[in-house]
């Protein structure tokens, strides 16, 4: 009977515990996972908003860079992590969509993770080292069909947003590149500036800079309306390449099973950050775009995760992009 008791009063205390550690969270450093090179896109958006949500929650935001197979390592690592709110997985259209249609990965990109919040979308950019002798996009095309083959595309790897974008530019300019696998887009681009590669279909966020400084050419960005941040900029409908769009939108997401109060708690830290004029600042600067608050719910992202693997899965399968 005493034994009993005190098996009983024990796992009392236990669960005493279990609910106390569920409401102090966080009472630890949380790490962001980033799959990319530290330097770049993905990078830059996790520490902007990291350190926005550092103060939103009361504890050191970590950014963890785990790279290479076009992000898939990195978000393997987080998807294997515990549950438990201390790991979150960034990424975006490439690394959360359509890597699951390029690689056997070993775990679902839908079922596998639970939604926090989407955090931004940006265009990308057809942009070439300075010596390209090309000053517009058509001229740029008929250059590179000029040099058919001989071109050097730098990308972040396989099913990265940079890749599966030079692959739809090929398709619809109808030329063929070289591709020069980075493990982000922040090597690549530094490869672009010092004349090494000839062109990379760059997010806007990445390169904004560089272009601004007049270190490297930009010809067109992928949407249909021009970007506050570069108006000198024209679309790609404009410079003549119409309906070559892409929206690189990114989110953050936690392995499936962790608390939703937790979930709850991250969400909000986001929201917070996301509403930060200074936040909003860095972003606009750079072209990314904030979603409206009703769509930065995690019902919001796990609806718009969903539709996008259903939009893009059979246009990437259908495109046969092989993993070398
Ligand atoms: N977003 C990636 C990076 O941060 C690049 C890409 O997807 O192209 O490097």
């Amino acid at each position: 009977m005493k034994k009993l008791l005190f098996a009983t009063v024990f796992a009392l205390m236990l669960q005493g515990a279990g609910s106390a550690t569920a409401q102090v969270y966080p009472s630890r450093p949380i790490t962001i996972v980033v799959p990319f090179s530290a330097g770049g896109p993905t990078d830059a958006l996790a520490r902007t908003l990291g350190e926005r949500m550092r103060a939103a929650l009361g504890q050191p935001i970590i950014i963890e860079n785990v790279t290479g197979a076009g992000g898939t390592i990195g978000v393997s690592r987080a998807v294997h992590a515990a549950p438990d709110g201390y790991t979150v997985s960034i990424g975006h259209l490439g690394t959360h969509v359509v890597n699951g249609a390029i690689y056997p990965l070993q775990f679902d990109l839908l079922k596998d993770f639970a939604p926090i919040a989407l955090i931004a979308s940006n265009p990308m950019m057809i942009v070439t080292k300075n010596a390209v002798p090309a000053t517009n996009l058509k001229e740029l095309i008929a250059w590179l069909k000029a040099n058919q083959s001989k071109i050097t595309a730098g990308t972040a790897g396989v099913g990265s947003g940079s890749h599966f974008s030079a692959v739809y530019f090929q398709k619809l300019a109808g030329v063929q590149l070289q591709f020069v696998p980075y493990r982000g887009t922040g090597p690549a681009l530094l490869d672009l500036v010092a004349g090494q590669i000839d062109l990379i279909v760059d997010q806007a966020s990445n390169s904004m800079v560089q272009v601004q400084g007049g270190k490297i050419r930009a010809y067109a960005i992928t949407t249909d309306k021009r970007l506050a941040a570069a108006p000198s900029i024209p679309t790609v409908d404009e410079a003549g390449l119409p309906g070559f769009h892409v929206a690189l939108w990114s989110g953050l997401w936690v392995p499936k099973g962790t608390p939703p109060d937790v979930i709850a708690k991250l969400n909000a830290a986001v929201m917070e950050a996301l509403a930060d004029a200074a936040v909003r600042k860095r972003f606009a600067d750079v072209g990314l775009e904030i979603p409206p608050r009703e769509q930065q719910t995690p019902q919001a992202l796990g609806a718009h995760h969903r539709a996008e693997v259903e939009k893009w899965w059979p246009i990437i399968k259908a495109a046969n992009i092989k993993v070398e």
